[in-house]
């Protein structure tokens, strides 16, 4: 009786098309099947540094045109979606109306890509979440990449570390800038805490979408600068 109470209440809906929730299976029951499957997928063959699909001229330089050009500081990077539709629309709702339980959800195309292409978690020491800057912590009262990496450390039992890497500068919204300007924005914006964790260790940074790369490439040029092994970047969308 209180569960129909609740629907009465609060009735519930797909967070992406609205629709209602009560006779369509739904997946964590948050976002309706339908939806579910019209996630786009981010397809090989992959550029070997950003991780975006790489489109039939780029394949035999394995490095789409922005990876050749810039320098990253991370080893390789990966996302199982690509930024758009469905999945854009699940990242806005997740990060900006707070709705943190809809990291369980989120977390599994990540968890599938891991499995599907092998890449190497076995080799991976920690999980360390992108850190938010604190007065964009306090604003959002979650880290919406910190609730990702801890369903991908219960799923692959690794430890994340969430206080070594700092995140200092308070930067503008990367959306809001020009690419040009992107680099430069994020320059200096993070810093190691506690080297001694991060020597020789092999990092799995993680976020929820990467637009340019230019902050995870900062974030995993702070961690190489501690003396990080091998920093790779996971996100949701790319
Ligand atoms: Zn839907
Ligand atoms: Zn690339």
């Amino acid at each position: 009786m209180l569960n129909g109470l609740w629907d009465i209440i609060y009735p519930r809906v797909c967070l992406a098309c609205k629709k209602s929730l009560k006779d369509t299976p739904a997946i964590d029951n948050l976002v309706c099947g339908e939806c579910w499957g019209k996630i786009k997928r981010n397809l090989p063959p992959f550029c070997y540094c950003c991780g975006r699909h790489l489109e039939k001229s780029n394949f035999n330089k394995h490095l789409c045109p922005k990876c050749i050009k810039t320098r990253l500081h991370f080893d390789r990077a990966f996302s199982p979606c690509s930024y758009e539709g469905v999945i854009k629309e699940l990242i806005h709702e997740f990060k900006y109306k707070g709705k943190d339980h809809l990291g369980r959800a989120l977390s599994r195309p990540m968890i599938e890509f891991i499995k599907e292409y092998n890449l190497p978690i076995d080799y991976v020491d920690f999980i360390i979440p992108l850190p938010l800057h604190k007065t964009r912590l306090r604003e959002r009262e979650f880290n919406q990449a910190e609730v990702l990496s801890r369903h991908l450390a219960g799923e692959f039992n690794k430890d994340v570390l969430n206080s070594a890497l700092l995140r200092h500068r308070f930067t503008r919204t990367q959306t809001e800038l020009e690419e040009k300007e992107r680099l430069a924005n994020v320059q200096g914006s993070f810093s190691v805490k506690e080297a001694r964790f991060i020597k020789g260790k092999n990092i799995l940074l993680v976020d929820d979408v990467m637009t340019t790369a230019a902050t995870s490439s900062e974030a995993a040029g702070a961690l190489k600068n501690a003396g990080a092994n091998i920093v790779f970047v996971l996100t949701l969308a790319n």
